[in-house]
């Protein structure tokens, strides 16, 4: 992951630190999410498990909304989803 980033063509200090949405740290272990899909679904004669890699908080092991999956964050709160988009881009937005 870090000698992907390495890679890119981008000075870091453009780039934006990603911390935990729950305590702030920014130190990230690789985990893994499983999902499972009904053979049901699949067709087969088993369950499938299906693993999803995400980043999980060193300290805490709080995953961020922002490291899930599109379709599984569309579970969480729309609004905040729409905010973390704007801030992306860096808009200031007033009302
Ligand atoms: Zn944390």
């Amino acid at each position: 992951m870090s000698q992907q980033q390495m890679n890119l063509n981008i000075s870091l200090d453009k780039t934006k630190e990603v911390t935990c949405e729950k305590c702030g740290n920014n130190v990230f272990i690789e985990g893994m999410l499983l999902r499972k899909a009904s053979r049901l679904l699949t067709g087969t004669s088993q369950d499938a498990l299906i693993p999803i890699t995400v980043f999980a908080c060193s300290k805490c092991g709080n995953v961020n909304d922002e490291f899930l999956p599109f379709q599984l964050k569309q579970q969480t709160n729309e609004i905040e989803e729409i905010e973390v988009e704007e801030k992306n881009e860096g808009k200031i937005i007033k009302f």
